[in-house]
């Protein structure tokens, strides 16, 4: 088991659409361990495998730290086959350090993918597990949080960011629990 560094925003794997997991290989497995790991340590309620670097569609989350592991679920090749309603949750994201935006999304959805043991599973969400889901999807497809919010917002933060990188300094420490 190992942490893995998280990347931020700009980075170029962020962008990418990440490939359909064909296989379910050793290699596979220790990532969706390091991944479980790298997300309590953050901390976070989810991370997707492009946040560490890994261009394959493979999520997890755990929307629940009072008791770690209770609730974690971890989903290859996810799909969001239902929505229902809207929701604005304030969501801040690993990627995107020091930085949170009200976002709105579906309340309530359905979810199917695959297990690591290669069953299928289907998951009925609301609330901040239906957004950690959608979140996490947005990943697997090259999408940020930020590119869901209103462009005037979404510069004041590229803008925040491009001043820190010109000082050659790093956004400060999260915290608050990140997606
Ligand atoms: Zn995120």
């Amino acid at each position: 088991m190992a942490l893995r560094p998280i990347l931020s925003y700009p980075n170029a794997c962020l962008k990418e659409k990440a490939r359909d997991v064909a296989n379910l290989t050793g290699t596979e497995s220790t990532l969706i361990t390091d991944m479980v790991e790298t997300m309590y340590a953050a901390p976070g309620v989810g991370l997707a495998a492009p946040q560490v670097g890994v261009s394959q569609r493979i999520i997890v989350l755990d929307v629940d730290h009072e008791s770690p592991g209770t609730r974690l679920i971890t989903l290859i090749n996810p799909v969001i086959t239902e929505r229902e309603e809207t929701i604005v949750w304030e969501e801040g994201c690993l990627s995107v350090p020091d930085f949170t935006a009200d976002v709105t999304r579906a309340r309530r959805v359905l979810v199917t993918g695959w297990t690591p043991d290669e069953k299928e599973q289907s998951i009925e969400a609301d609330g901040l597990l239906a957004v950690a889901l959608q979140h996490e999807i947005d990943h697997l497809d090259g999408k940020l949080f930020i590119d869901r919010i209103s462009r005037l917002k979404r510069d004041l933060y590229k803008r925040r960011i491009r001043k820190l990188q010109r000082q050659g300094k790093t956004p400060p420490a999260r915290t608050r629990l990140s997606i």
